[in-house]
């Protein structure tokens, strides 16, 4: 293992560490349910010399009381060690959840473009579930079968050295085929699995595009493709069950032969008088456990080492810095109207570092005004608004808020300032009170109501069955895109921000809902600072300044009558990109 590695092992074991309780009890009940199976191989020795040989039924008697005891002991042992040992797996992997969600919550946005949000989901299933079953079992279990191990190679050595020589030499040859067959039985299992899951995703692309499909009536094509990838999944089956059904029979051959040797050759001790007959059986029972026990641990070794790796790929995503952070100390922000200065600003995304989305931007808003961003499509306008969010760092330059360089400022004071309305109005799984609160949790109904109402949005709640109660499906599902904006506007009212940033829907809304939205909007921006990525005619009207931006660059800057006169571009762009109407 690299030394990467190794900390990694080592920093995830420190999740152990507020549990030393719990991992002493476990501990404590692995030993305990060791011993005791050790010891049951001693209870069989006596049974056998003392009480069958000797033909005595009190001995009996007793010599299977002592045995009965030492059961019920390894069952309450195994009880708490299962017990214990389970909740320590599940315990330390609650909390690594919830540290590398705190963790990822807090991350750059940038960071979540170089890794695909999918990859890090399935590190948080596919890793934590590796690690819950190593903490939760694996690490016992090699524990356990280590003390066997090494108990019952001691016990075999006290009992007997010659049958023991002989034992040390077969294990391996019995084990050894048996591990050979386990291994191409679990790669063909991941294989199988692989293959499943082909065929599940295949048919859920197709489901998903199913119009598109019939459409193009591609469905004879698709069949052939689907057979192609069931018969694949079906071939690694087969290769799977033939090996695994090798593997049973070999299992029994070697396994019953070995037996039947040390049978044959401590059997004729047995005769000779060389060993008793306890001591044979005891013998018998000690090369088993030696032997699962060396093959539970080369089974677990693999996973351990899985595991490893699961623990590096955990650990490397925690220790991801954020570049985006506050700084050690934040100036004070003084009360915010809405002074932003974008000085000499250069900006490239961190994914695309040779394309400089924003060249050499400067910029003073006045406190109060609403102040229009037209451009066309990726002129950089919503890199603005990233920037101006702190989402991103601007290569060279700075951005101001009254007169501070947002970088001195601590993340939450320059995020309070901000109300933002996209495009796309994100809402979450929830009701709706839930999703206009978003904001301002301790709101009261009183207020949610007023903002609802404000933004146009209370008559529409109120008639609903179930009113501000009324549960949204994922991302706003049920809701028109006309109730969707008013309903984030409504939201970004209450959240009561002194600047608001406002991205206009590109979407046609029909001419009510428009009339709806542009009344709540004009209500929002009242008495506020707004800055608007507009894509109508009508808002760019309305304001009082507008900004063209093309190519990163600030290409004009005035009032709509203003630029209609002085820049050709601005006049050909209102003719043909802004909407005139809904
Ligand atoms: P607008 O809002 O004016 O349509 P954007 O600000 O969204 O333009 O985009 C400006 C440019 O930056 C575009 O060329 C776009 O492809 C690029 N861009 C936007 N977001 C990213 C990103 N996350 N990573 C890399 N490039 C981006």
């Amino acid at each position: 293992m690299t030394s990467n590695r190794w900390q990694a092992v080592l920093k995830t074991a420190a999740f152990l560490k507020p549990y030393k309780l719990s991992m002493g009890l476990s501990l404590l009940a692995l030993f305990l349910t060791a011993g005791i199976t050790l010891s049951l191989g001693q209870g069989i020795r006596l049974m056998v010399d003392r009480g069958f040989a000797t033909q005595s039924p009190d001995l009996l008697t007793r010599y299977v009381l002592i045995f009965l005891l030492l059961v019920v002991l390894l069952a309450i042992g195994t009880f708490a060690r299962y017990y214990w040992v389970t909740w320590l797996g599940e315990r330390v992997v609650a909390d690594i959840r919830r540290k590398v969600f705190a963790h990822l919550i807090e991350l750059h946005p940038g960071f979540f473009e170089a890794n695909r949000s999918l990859e890090i989901q399935s590190r948080l299933t596919a890793d934590m579930t590796l690690l819950q079953s190593v903490v939760g079992s694996s690490i016992s279990v090699a524990l356990r079968n280590l003390i066997m191990l090494i108990g019952g190679v001691i016990w075999l050595f006290i009992t007997n050295i010659k049958l023991t020589v002989i034992v040390m030499f077969s294990i391996p040859l019995v084990i050894a085929p048996i591990l050979l067959f386990g291994r191409r039985v679990r790669v063909l299992s991941r294989q199988s699995q692989d293959k499943v899951a082909a065929v599940g995703a295949y048919v859920g692309e197709m489901l998903g595009q199913i119009k598109t499909v019939q459409a193009y009536h591609h469905q004879a094509v698709d069949k052939m493709r689907f057979d192609q990838y069931v018969e694949d999944a079906f071939l690694i089956a087969c290769q799977r069950t033939l090996q695994r059904a090798w593997l049973i029979a070999v299992v029994i051959v070697l396994v019953f032969s070995a037996i039947g040797m040390m049978l044959w050759v401590g059997g004729m001790d047995v005769i000779e008088g060389r060993i008793s007959g306890g001591e044979l059986a005891a013998f018998v029972f000690y090369s088993i456990i030696i032997g699962s026990a060396v093959g539970s641990i080369s089974e677990v070794l693999g996973e351990l080492q899985r595991a490893a790796g699961a623990a590096e790929r955990t650990i490397e995503l925690l220790e991801e810095p954020s570049r985006i952070r506050s700084p050690e100390n934040p100036c004070q922000l003084p009360a915010v109207a809405g002074n932003i200065m974008f000085q000499q600003v250069c900006f490239a995304y961190p994914s695309r570092p040779e394309i400089q989305v924003i060249n050499d931007f400067s910029l003073a808003v006045r406190p109060g005004e609403t102040l229009a961003l037209v451009g066309l499509s990726g002129a950089g306008k919503s890199t603005l608004f990233d920037l101006l969010l702190r989402f991103y760092d601007v290569q060279s330059g700075a951005v101001m808020l009254e007169g501070v360089d947002i970088r001195d400022l601590d993340l939450s004071d320059l995020r309070h300032s901000f109300a933002l309305v996209s495009q796309n109005p994100a809402l979450f799984h929830g009701s709706i009170e839930q999703n206009l609160r978003y904001a301002r949790p301790d709101a009261t109904d009183m207020k949610v109501e007023m903002a609802a109402k404000a933004a146009f949005i209370h008559d529409f709640i109120v008639s609903l069955p179930q009113g501000y109660q009324t549960i949204l499906g994922d991302t706003g599902l049920g809701l028109s895109g006309g109730q969707k904006q008013r309903l984030a506007i409504a939201r970004a009212i209450l959240a009561n921000a002194p600047i608001l940033l406002l991205d206009e829907a590109t979407s046609a809304l029909d001419s009510q809902s428009e009339d709806q939205v542009q009344q709540a909007i004009t209500r929002l921006s009242a008495g506020r600072t707004t800055i608007v990525i507009a894509h109508r005619l009508s808002t760019v009207i309305a304001s009082d300044r507008i900004v063209l931006i093309h190519h990163g660059r600030l290409k004009a800057l005035g009032t709509h009558t203003e630029l209609m006169k002085s820049s050709n571009l601005y006049a050909r762009l209102a003719a043909s990109q802004l909407q005139t109407s809904g």
